[in-house]
């Protein structure tokens, strides 16, 4: 791993408050003395763009904020949906049964049925928001996504001047709030990214499943992507169609899009990541870096 990537991981793991992220973008701005700051859009964005965005034949992306820490995974099962589905319901159970207590409470102070039912409804929506983004700092980042940052650095080093320049590097920010950089980037480069594609690595790091979800419009790309990831003896590449594998990150926000993660294999649910969130977000394998950034050399020099 180059220098940059370990010192990212020592030094800038935690990506979340304004002072965090400043340290983090004043260090890639030092590292990549070209890298500009796009600022604004709700939530107060700030996304690092390395490269000519208009000359660019693919856009390299990965959001460098961090998330809060959860005393659960954010659990995701790309291609069971089910699973899903039920593991967020389970979640959202304790936030829901606090609202009929609060419902009750306010109630016996107020007596008006309205003010309860609503005070208690934005109450748990508050509560919720600020467990879930507004809390504590994650400490361990080393996959969601430092993983995808150090991806980007890792593939940066590894291109030649000219396989450089027909890409662009994007360092999203709020993805975390709910995908925020990522939506401001595409209203101010509606323009650009129209038929551009955009390949999204977020959680990358853990797991030998590397999953590539090919957006329809990325269909066009799905011969070259084959060809440059091949399996090997620990890794495996997985090719799969947007509509039959849900994603959740920031490529949702473009149309001709690649979304990649590495997951773990379970006989009973299939491939599923369970660790992000936590304090247990610890392991980014150097191995699945330099398998992205192998299949990436070689997928550039096709395009
Ligand atoms: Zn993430």
């Amino acid at each position: 791993m180059q220098e940059i990537s370990k010192e990212i991981l020592k030094k800038y793991q935690v990506r979340k408050t304004r002072k965090q992220k400043t340290d983090f973008i004043d260090y890639i701005k030092q590292k990549y003395p070209s890298a500009c700051v796009e600022e604004g859009g709700f939530g107060k964005n700030r996304n690092i763009v390395i490269g000519d965005l208009a000359s660019a034949k693919a856009v390299f992306t990965a959001h460098y904020d961090t998330c809060a820490v959860l005393p659960f995974p954010n659990f995701i099962t790309p291609k069971n949906f089910i699973i899903y589905l039920l593991y967020n319901i389970l979640i959202a159970i304790p936030f829901l049964a606090l609202m009929p207590v609060l419902y009750c409470v306010l109630f016996a102070l107020s007596q008006n049925f309205i003010i309860s039912y609503y005070f208690s409804l934005a109450a748990v929506f508050g509560i919720m928001i600020y467990v879930l983004m507004l809390g504590k700092p994650n400490k361990n980042t080393a996959n969601d996504n430092t993983s995808g940052v150090i991806a980007l650095c890792e593939l940066m080093a590894s291109l030649t001047e000219d396989e450089c320049a027909k890409c662009a590097f994007v360092f999203f920010d709020n993805e975390e709030n709910g995908l925020l950089g990522s939506s401001f980037f595409a209203s101010l480069h509606k323009k650009e990214m129209r038929q551009k594609l955009l390949v999204n690595m977020d959680c990358v790091g853990e797991g030998n499943n590397i999953m590539f979800v090919i957006s329809k419009k990325a269909e066009q790309f799905r011969a070259q992507f084959s060809s440059s990831f091949k399996n090997t003896e620990n890794k495996t590449p997985l090719f799969e169609k947007a509509a039959s594998a849900f994603y959740p990150s920031d490529q949702i926000n473009f149309k001709t899009t690649v979304a990649v993660a590495s997951l773990k294999r379970n006989p009973v649910f299939g491939y599923y990541m369970d660790k992000i969130h936590t304090p247990k977000d610890t392991v980014c394998e150097e191995e699945n870096i330099r398998y992205l950034c192998d299949g990436f050399s070689k997928f550039i020099k096709l395009l």
